[in-house]
């Protein structure tokens, strides 16, 4: 028999050391409840003592994780933003980081809103702009916090160049890699010290469960994070430990579809009319379609498009049938957004504009269902914005 090393990703995602329960012979990882572990005597403490350190059913996510992004320990936390606010703790009073200009916004209020008030400065860049990036380069600078593709506009950052400068100032690359997971991307791979997970979006991939992943590939950054995770005590919940497990194993198959269909709606997008532009690094054009290509196994399933205006956008989202009309994305269900008044609700309107983000703009997470269906529901709510 192979090692399970040799598999390929898709193999692993079923075939991996939780395959099966070594005491029991269960093909499905047993939800451990409880928080607290028998002591054999006075003197000797086992592997596990209390729930929030480990506990078997989490510690399970968190090798699969590991594994499945090419680093050696994973960490598993509440949400996605518990995840990214314990890595940001690795930081200390009078650091500086370097981060993504669209950032997701629960992490750009973390930055702006509680890091600063403990004294750890921050630059926003445009991180597809790497001489920008190098200029924003401080002495205290530690952490170079990337995103990519980025929400809602797809941008793309050459993960390999950020990391490479990251390395030049000694500090760490941080890789928000929600959008792509590591059935398309292993930033780990390319350089990055930590990466991060929403893994309430596409690696459980059905609506139902909100999640955080974390992983690293050096022992001196895990144990740190390990104190940081149990010490701040973000950690995940058992049941929700086993949902993300039980999402994970059709990560390969939804990815593949979804990324399928989200191909099959851009080109028809393209060439709709009323559509005025449309955001997908699987479209030639992208001006990082190049990178893209190279650092990643695929677009993944999330396109954006502009309407002409806000009532266009609003005559849309009334009209249309399939998708799920939601904040959230990377589920089995479509599901359209708009990001003016969810995901950038907070940020000012030219500063919005400004970004690209207008009025117009809609958001598109495609799900699993038939690329046809989504297609005639697109093609008949378009048409009834051209009556308007
Ligand atoms: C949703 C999301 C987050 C936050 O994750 P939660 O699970 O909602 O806390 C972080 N980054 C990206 C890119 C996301 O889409």
């Amino acid at each position: 028999m192979s090692d399970a090393n040799d598999y390929s990703f898709e193999t692993k995602l079923l075939h991996n050391q939780h395959k099966f329960d070594p005491l029991t012979g269960a093909v499905s990882v047993a939800i451990q409840h409880a928080s607290t572990f028998h002591q054999s005597d006075f003197n000797t403490f086992g592997k596990y003592d209390y729930g929030r350190s480990l506990n078997p059913t989490r510690e399970a996510l968190e090798s699969v994780i590991a594994e499945l992004e090419e680093g050696t320990h994973g960490f598993a936390f509440s949400s996605g933003m518990a995840a990214i606010s314990t890595a940001f703790l690795l930081l200390s009073q009078g650091d500086h980081v370097i981060i993504t200009e669209d950032v997701y916004g629960g992490t750009f209020r973390f930055v702006t809103k509680v890091l600063s008030r403990y004294g750890i400065e921050y630059t926003f860049v445009d991180m597809t702009d790497l001489e920008a990036v190098k200029r924003a380069v401080r002495p205290n600078t530690k952490v170079f916090y990337v995103e990519t593709p980025s929400n809602p506009l797809l941008k793309v950052t050459d993960i390999k160049a950020i990391s490479s400068i990251a390395k030049e100032h000694e500090a760490l690359t941080f890789v928000d890699n929600t959008f792509l997971t590591p059935a398309l991307q292993r930033p780990l791979t390319l350089g990055a010290d930590l990466v991060l997970h929403s893994a309430t979006k596409f690696l459980s991939g059905h609506s139902d469960v909100v999640a955080g992943l974390a992983v690293v590939k050096n022992t001196e950054l895990a144990k740190k994070l390990g104190f940081l995770q149990n010490s701040f005590g973000a950690i995940l919940g058992v049941q929700d430990a086993w949902l993300v497990l039980r999402g994970l194993k059709t990560l390969h198959v939804r990815m593949d579809q979804s990324m399928k269909s989200a191909r099959k709606l851009t080109s028809f997008l393209q060439k709709n009319p009323v559509i005025k532009r449309v955001y997908y690094p699987g479209i030639a054009d992208h001006p990082q379609f190049q990178i893209q290509m190279r650092q990643a196994y695929g677009p993944g399933a999330v396109i954006s498009f502009e309407l002409e205006n806000e009532q266009a956008a609003k005559e849309f989202v009334s009209n249309i049938k399939i998708p799920v009309f939601a904040v959230s994305l990377g589920a089995v269900e479509s599901i359209l957004s708009y990001p003016a008044k969810m995901s950038h609700a907070s940020m000012t309107i030219k500063e919005r504009h400004s970004r690209g983000i207008t009025d117009g703009l809609l958001r598109l997470s495609v799900g699993l269902e038939n690329p046809d269906d989504l297609i005639s529901d697109f093609t008949s709510s378009l048409s009834l914005i051209n009556e308007v």
